[in-house]
Formats: C-alpha cells, structure tokens, sequence
C-alpha cells in the first residue's frame, strides 16, 4: 500500500512518451520521436573535457549541499550580466536539474491549502508537484495565443494565494509573457504579497522580437519574491547530467539546502565541473542550435497548419509547438496513442498540459525526423478525417 500522497500523482506523460517511443525504436520500428523536449544535439565536447579531466583529477567526492562556490559564483555572474539579477553566490544553490529545483521550492515555499496559480497550458510536473506538497493548483487562463496576462492573474488570486509560476517561454506552447504584463504581475505579487516561481528553462530559445524579461530584474521587492529558475539541460543539450538552479532569497536558499541534506546532499562533482565549463567556456554551441531550431520550427509550423483540421499559433520561444486538434474530433490522447499506434509518429496529449484540445511535439529534433513526421502525420490526419 503506498501513500495518498504518492498515489495521487499521475506519471509525467512526456517522459511517459518518451519511454514508449525509445521501447518502439529499440524493437526495430521506424517511430520518429517528437514526445519529450531534448536537445537533439550532443554536449559540447569542452564540457565532456570538463568532466572527463574531473574525474581524472579525483574531483569525485562530497561538495557543499547547494554546489561548488566556483559554480555557484558563475552562476550568479550569469544571473547579473544575462538577466540583469543583482543575485550573489549566496543567493544561489544547485539541484539535480530544473525538475528538482521546482520540486525543492515548491517544498519550501507551499504548505497546505496554499494556492498556487498556474497558468494554462502548463508543464505537466508543476501540477504534480503542487500537488505533492499539498498546495492547491488554481488554474488561470491564459489569451488564444497562450500568452499570460496580469488581469488573468488578477482574478485568481485570493487571501490563500503563496505562488504564481511564470514559465516564459512556455513549454508547451512557446508563448512568450510581454514585457508590459511582466511589469503589471510584479506589481500585483508586491502589493497581494505572493512569490513568483519564474522557470527561465528557455530563456535562450527565443525567436523574433527579443524583448524578453526575468521579473527579478525589475526591482528589490519583486527580486526579494522570486525563485528564478533555470538549467543547464536545454542550453547546453546537458538533459541527462541533471543540472539546475536557481536564485531566490537567502531564506529560500537555506530552507532549500537543509531539504537537499536529507536528499540528494550534493548533485554529481563531476556534472557541477562540467556546468562550469558551460558557463566560462565558448558559448558557440547555444548560438548555432537555437539558429537550428528557428527554422525547424519555422518549418513545423508552416507544415501543421498546413494539414486539414489542424492549426497552430506560431511558437515564439522554447522548442514546441502546440497546434489545436480539436477539429479532428479525437481526444489528444486518443489522437496521440492511434498517431503513434497507425503513424509510428510520438507526441505528447494536451490533456497531460491542461487542454484536450491540443497535442504538443518538440521540434529538437532533425530536420529530416520532422519533415518525414510532417509527412506522416498529414497522410495520417487525411486519412482519420476521410
Ligand atoms: N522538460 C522536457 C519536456 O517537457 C523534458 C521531459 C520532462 O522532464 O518532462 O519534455
């Protein structure tokens, strides 16, 4: 018998997807795999040296709980000339990926019958994991473009409201919160006194105009209640190092290392060797995929709203595209398991993101993998639609 609180808890869908289509693959089928959001990319070979030396250097035993000071220092260099967050290294702690910081602040911050507010379409393991610390997720519209407004926030929050997730651009639609809403959400988390998770996992993969903002930077009081967010995984395609962190208040910071010391304890000295070599070494790397991905996506988009009973909203940033189905008459679970089932074609349901109406693919991946999925899904969706 396990635990209500466990039981409760529904498997993350992308990772779900993931595992059916490598299971697919590895039985020798043809499955082109748009589920979960990895870089197709390899690390940069600088970083694997990092950790290669580090490991040859016996750079292999226990660091601080919440990482290496040279890490933690680079980190918070990052925060103050990439997003304009005056965060020090004391500001700043490691966990094992950006799953595992938003697990650890949500920990920390929510108890329970706490609100949290989250924006819809969201990533499936905010819901979870508010869930986990026995918070409330209190859904919040977002406009036909997925972007977040502050009159939306507005009308959801109540006296019980702890937390607000700002996840800009959005996985999974790709919608980027405008710099004016930004501006107008802080104001209401000061005045109504709530912290704003902002998860800045895509920061890097923005396409088109670039006026994107970290709430943190706008002024003390909203730095003071922000937890900024962000990973190695999608920047560096470092998905399986698991390297994240975040920059929050130093009670934060403290409430999440003493939480870490009953865990984790410290992330991998090696990974934390390799995530300082990301920081201080070329940046070549990020330039040339997110030069890959905008027109890969460019592409998809072009190709989705090609197909009869489909449309898409063009991605702004992040590496997914989030096209309505609803027209096709199918669930987005029954669309995604027949598509994989019929097409060998992997995509994630919109039901695991809080819309039926939509699926989601990565477009992390080949150009020729998605020309040849674009293919397939059209002939596929003619056919259902006959
Ligand atoms: N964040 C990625 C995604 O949404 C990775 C999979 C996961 O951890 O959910 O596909």
């Amino acid at each position: 018998m396990i635990s209500e609180r466990v039981g409760n808890i529904a498997p993350s869908a992308t990772l779900a997807v993931d595992a059916k289509a490598k299971q697919l693959k590895k039985e020798g089928k043809n499955v082109l795999n748009f589920g979960a959001g990895e870089p197709d990319f390899n690390t940069p070979e600088n970083i694997k040296e990092a950790a290669k030396k580090a490991i040859d250097k016996n750079i292999t035993r226990y660091t601080p709980i919440g990482g290496i000071p040279e890490l933690r220092e680079a980190i918070a260099k990052k925060f103050r000339e990439v997003n304009k967050i005056k965060y020090d290294a004391s500001e700043v702690v490691v966990c094992a990926g950006g799953k595992h910081v938003l697990y650890n602040i949500a920990m920390a911050i929510l108890n329970e019958d706490d609100e949290a507010i989250l924006p819809v379409p969201y990533w499936v393991s905010f819901e979870e994991i508010i869930k986990l610390t026995g918070a409330k997720a209190v859904f919040c519209n977002t406009d036909s473009h997925f972007k977040l407004t502050a009159k939306d926030v507005e009308e959801k929050i109540t006296p019980k409201t702890k937390m607000l997730i700002l996840n800009s651009p959005s996985n999974p639609s790709g919608a980027i919160v405008d710099k004016n809403e930004i501006e107008k959400i802080a104001k209401l988390a000061v005045e109504h006194n709530f912290y704003v998770v902002a998860d800045e996992v895509y920061e890097y993969f923005v396409y088109g105009k670039k006026d994107r903002v970290s709430i943190a930077s706008l002024n003390d009081k909203i730095k003071n209640l922000t937890v900024t967010a962000n990973s190695f995984s999608k920047t560096y395609a470092m998905t399986g190092w698991r390297v994240g962190y975040c920059g929050a208040n130093k009670e934060i910071i403290k409430g999440t290392e003493n939480l870490q010391s009953h865990s984790t304890s410290n992330i991998s000295n090696i990974a934390q060797m390799a995530a300082l070599e990301a920081l201080n070494g070329p940046q070549d790397s990020v330039k040339e995929m997110i030069m890959a991905f905008d027109e890969r996506r460019k592409f998809m988009h072009k190709r989705l709203n090609e197909m009869n009973g489909v449309s898409c909203v063009e991605p702004e940033g992040a590496f997914y595209a989030f096209p309505d189905i609803s027209e096709t008459k199918m669930s987005s679970m029954e669309f995604a398991s027949k598509l994989l089932e019929e097409a060998l074609v992997a995509v994630v349901p919109g039901s695991a993101f809080g819309s039926d109406k939509h699926i989601r693919l990565s477009y992390a991946s080949s150009m020729e993998d998605i020309e040849q999925g674009m293919d397939r899904m059209e002939r596929w969706v003619k056919g259902r639609l006959l």
